[in-house]
């Protein structure tokens, strides 16, 4: 899963300097899942107006049909990607996520989501949190997840592993995996 590596979250309302160093990582393991026919998904924030709970936290934010609301350039999804569009910080609320996960492998359905993008104590976090209560294994790519400091993005991490038994890999050593 690739969520919210958005230009509003990486260039623009919400930039997030620390993203530029996981976007080489999140390229190189969606590359390395398409070869071996692992779905990828993106799960793109898409908001409206009317989804007040963040418009006052945050302002507008990927605004649906906007720029600040594509996919940045460096991770354009693939055709064979799904794109889940998402209204708040899970990719599982509302979404139909669980539908289309258990949809997979000829209806055998995914056992194991791999989390990316933004933010490691936030959206990530979130979306851990509803694969967890779904039975599903949660591997964080260390290096392919961020926050908006390293305080946030370890203590992300740390709840993930901590609360919901999430393994912690880096890209490298999950791409190897995939490629053996
Ligand atoms: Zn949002």
């Amino acid at each position: 899963m690739i969520i919210d590596m958005l230009n509003d979250f990486v260039h623009g309302k919400l930039k997030c300097d620390r993203a530029q160093r996981i976007i080489p990582n999140i390229r190189a393991l969606a590359d390395a899942a398409r070869k071996k026919g692992i779905p990828v998904f993106y799960c793109n924030d898409e908001h409206l107006p009317l989804d007040t709970y963040e418009m006052k936290l945050w302002g507008p934010h990927a605004m649906k049909g906007t720029e600040g609301a594509k996919v940045i350039n460096e991770l354009t999804p693939a055709e064979s990607d799904y794109i889940i569009p998402k209204r708040t910080y899970s990719a599982f609320d509302g979404t139909g996520l669980d539908r289309a996960l258990k949809g997979l492998y000829g209806g055998k359905g995914a056992n194991t989501v791999i989390l990316t993008g933004l933010h490691t104590n936030m959206c990530d976090r979130h979306t851990a949190y509803d694969a967890f209560v779904r039975d599903l294994d949660i591997v964080v790519v260390e290096d392919g997840v961020d926050a908006f400091t390293e305080s946030d993005h370890v203590s992300g991490l740390d709840y993930m592993t901590k609360i919901y038994g999430a393994k912690v890999r880096k890209a490298s050593e999950i791409i190897k995996e995939i490629e053996d």
